[in-house]
């Protein structure tokens, strides 16, 4: 304390004088002049009577007004507190100097001990003031015994001594007044203390913090009651001990906490700020903040230290829910894509770094979600979703990460494990898959292609991995579906090929590279021909010609069959018109378009078709739209509406590739369509009296008992048509009676009216 007022009093030296100076000054500045007078007054009144006890009292006043101008001298320093105690042990000593000269006058001088302690009140404290009360009471004291025993010096007249009496008391009456002033300012402060003591006091209770204060020397913890209480502790429920505290620390957080507790403690940070997590009384863990700070000795060794405790509880998890909605997918509360290739990098660091550790990606993708979702809504495909996540998970080990990529694509990391392994996971992931679902009163069947890929160091990136689990699901995919596809190094290019066809294809749509063959139908009856099937060609500025069956596939992925369907059926239709009108005694030559799955679902199909005919003046009933089995199938609902509305307008509809063992004889009989082609397969195979010409009868028995024609395809022996003829099937198509031309090809087929 002492040393901390020391220091205060040599900065203020510099400082601009504080409040307490500027009083003290002002009062010397009353005083020193009073004093003064008093002893000219003295000195004046000694010569005027030669009395020698004016003359003493004269001079003492005298040295108590040079006194006085020390003090005032020191106060400019900066060194109140030696000015106040010139200023009053000064004024005892006068006092009881005074009393010895005049020992009469003690009604008096009595007032002086008074008034030096009352000047001395506002500045000194504690141990210095209790001092100067009882050196003021011993002045007291003195002063009476001298007023008895000692005999006065001298006896100025009797006025005289009254009125340097009066004078005396209105002096001492006013420096009396001044202290007065001086004493509302000491209630003030005193006020001012208690404020801040009472203003503690409620902090401590009402704000949030808990503190603590920690004495090192003897390993002692005062904890408020607010810092008990935060843990869920009444006030007697924890002791003193530094281990009330570190014990309840969760254990993962109690060696960081130590830690920046030493470090700071041997001054290494500036102060503690550490975050962790500590047990509360129901069992439960709060996150709490804690700041602190030592207090050191002379040498600076800590010997204290204090500071608060703030539970940041909320705020944790916020930032927990912050980081978990960051790193994981709303719906189905699986990890999302950042998230995994997050864990995949760990992975592949891990297999740079330990010999012989592998990890597999599995690339999962549920089939025919879309048609799902499309059909029963996003309500029915969301809980889907959340039910095969759910299955998935059933089938992983808990180290294995399952992550949602969004959409119906999910995606496992399996660490540590052989090709063996990962492909029977695979296996029991898509056996589990292809159980039927029960949701909102539907049973789904979806079934998932899995893409497997086993890698290692050999892989520089998370995405790499991926992609390559990618290209095998879509492997899976592209072979039906329900299966598993695992990576081979050869996929890789093959996709890339696949990317490149892709790009490729849009720009030869754009830039109309598309065009039709022509492929003739003949009648068995007549042998003539009929009508031709357009087929689509790809005029590929480098490749040359190239068949559908290199992009077809590709184009129905992106997408892009669609503008490429209706320019070939624009071309078709157009040529068509052109040939009725050069030949007419073909009529009614028909012609036969293909078209896809999502063709057949767009509900503004027939509007598109009806436009074409009108642009190009084709009679609709001269066309025949051929629809695979399995494309009719995957939607009947829709795509049988569609069809009715083609058959309005007096379109016909061909099952194309039939046979194939998709559609179910009920279905097709509600079907509005016209003819049956039966695949190419079967009449290959028509060999002599085999099981497939079987099939072929039976389709025929069946496709006239329904009313409907028959086309046979892949016509390419004389035989096949002989047998076909006694089977009583209508129309044939193959190479027999001519490869798919070009319409100058078709036109010259035309004009030289074959029969077959
Ligand atoms: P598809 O509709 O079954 O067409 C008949 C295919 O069989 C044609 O192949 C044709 O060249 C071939 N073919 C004809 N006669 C014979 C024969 O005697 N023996 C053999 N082995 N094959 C014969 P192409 O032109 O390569 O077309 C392949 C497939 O591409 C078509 O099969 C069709 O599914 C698809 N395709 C062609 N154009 C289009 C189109 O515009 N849209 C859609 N979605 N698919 C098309
Ligand atoms: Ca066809
Ligand atoms: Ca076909």
């Amino acid at each position: 304390m002492r040393a901390a007022h020391d220091k205060d009093g040599a900065t203020a030296g510099k400082r601009s004088p504080e409040p307490d100076d500027l009083r003290l000054l002002q009062f010397l500045n009353w005083v020193v002049p009073l004093v003064f007078g008093f002893a000219a007054l003295a000195g004046i009144a000694a010569a005027l009577f030669s009395d020698p006890g004016l003359l003493f009292a004269g001079a003492i006043l005298l040295a108590y007004g040079g006194l006085l101008l020390v003090a005032r001298h020191r106060v400019g320093g900066g060194e109140r507190g030696a000015a106040v105690g010139i200023i009053c042990v000064g004024l005892l000593l006068a006092a009881l100097l005074m009393s010895a000269v005049q020992p009469g006058w003690l009604a008096v001088l009595v007032l002086t001990p008074l008034i030096s302690v009352a000047v001395a009140l506002p500045y000194v404290r504690g141990g210095d003031l209790l001092r100067l009360i009882l050196l003021a009471w011993l002045t007291v004291v003195v002063m009476a015994i001298l007023s008895r025993t000692l005999e006065p010096l001298s006896e100025p007249p009797g006025w005289f001594t009254d009125v340097f009496t009066a004078s005396a008391l209105a002096a001492a009456t006013a420096v009396v007044l001044l202290l007065w002033q001086f004493s509302s300012r000491l209630n003030e402060m005193l006020a001012q203390t208690r404020a801040a003591e009472e203003r503690y006091a409620l902090a401590e209770r009402g704000v949030n913090d808990g503190l603590w204060d920690w004495d090192l020397r003897r390993d002692r913890v005062y904890y408020s009651s607010r810092w008990k209480a935060m843990l869920g502790h009444r006030e007697d429920e924890v002791g003193p001990e530094p281990e009330e505290w570190f014990g309840r620390v969760h254990p993962e957080d109690r060696r960081r906490l130590l830690e920046e507790v030493g470090e700071h403690l041997r001054g290494r940070r500036g102060h503690l700020n550490v975050e962790y997590r500590i047990r509360h009384r129901d069992g439960t863990y709060r996150w709490m903040l804690t700041r602190g700070l030592a207090v050191r000795d002379g040498e600076g060794n800590p010997v204290r230290m204090a500071g608060s405790q703030t539970d940041i509880t909320r705020r944790k998890q916020a930032e927990e829910k912050l980081l978990y909605e960051a790193s994981h997918d709303v719906l189905t509360g699986l990890p999302n894509r950042a998230f995994f290739m997050e864990r995949l990098g760990e992975a592949l660091q891990r297999s740079r770094s330990e010999e012989g550790f592998r990890l597999a990606v599995l690339f999962v993708d549920l089939d025919r979600f879309k048609m799902i979702n499309d059909s029963l809504g996003h309500a029915v495909g969301d809980r889907l979703l959340v039910a095969a996540a759910g299955r998935l998970k059933e089938c992983l080990r808990p180290q294995d990460t399952l992550a949602r990529l969004g959409g119906d694509e999910f995606t496992v990391l399996l660490e540590g494990v052989s090709g063996k392994e990962a492909a029977s996971v695979a296996d029991r992931l898509l056996e589990r898959l292809r159980a039927p679902f029960y949701l909102g009163g539907h049973e789904l069947f979806t079934a998932a292609s899995v893409g497997l890929v086993l890698g290692g160091r050999e892989y520089a990136r998370p995405e790499d991995l991926l992609r390559d689990a990618d290209i095998a699901m879509y492997r899976a995919k592209a072979l039906g579906g329900g299966r598993k596809g695992i990576f081979e190094a050869g996929m890789h290019t093959r996709a890339m090929a696949l990317f490149r066809l892709e790009n490729e294809l849009r720009r030869a749509i754009e830039r109309e590279e598309f065009t039709a063959h022509y492929q003739p139908i003949v009648s068995l009856k007549t042998g003539l021909i009929v009508g031709f099937e357009a087929l689509a060609r790809w005029r590929h500025p480098e490749r040359g010609l190239v068949h559908p069956d290199e992009f077809v596939p590709v184009a129905e992925e992106t997408g892009l069959i669609l503008p490429l369907e209706l320019s070939v059926l624009r071309e078709a239709c157009a040529r068509l018109a052109a040939w009725q009108r050069e030949f007419p005694d073909h009529r009614p030559l028909t012609v036969s378009v293909n078209l896809s799955r999502d063709q057949l679902v767009r509900p503004e199909l027939p509007e598109q078709i009806e436009g074409i005919l009108l642009d190009t003046g084709l009679d609709a009933r001269s066309l025949r739209l051929e629809v695979t089995e399995s494309a009719l199938m995957q939607n009947v609902g829709s795509a049988a509406a569609t069809l009715s509305r083609l058959r309005d307008m007096n379109i016909r509809v061909h099952i194309d590739d039939f046979g194939m063992g998709y559609s179910s004889l009920s279905v097709l009989h509600q079907l509005p369509i016209d003819a049956l082609k039966v695949d190419r397969s079967f009449v290959g195979r028509m060999n002599g009296a085999g099981d497939d010409a079987e099939i072929v009868q039976t389709i025929v028995t069946l496709a006239h008992n329904l009313g409907l024609d028959v086309v046979a395809e892949g016509v390419e022996r004389e035989e096949h048509l002989a047998r076909l003829r006694r089977l009583g099937c209508d129309y044939a198509q193959g190479f027999l009676f001519s490869e798919p031309l070009d319409a100058g090809g078709a036109r010259r087929l035309l004009s030289s009216y074959r029969r077959w």
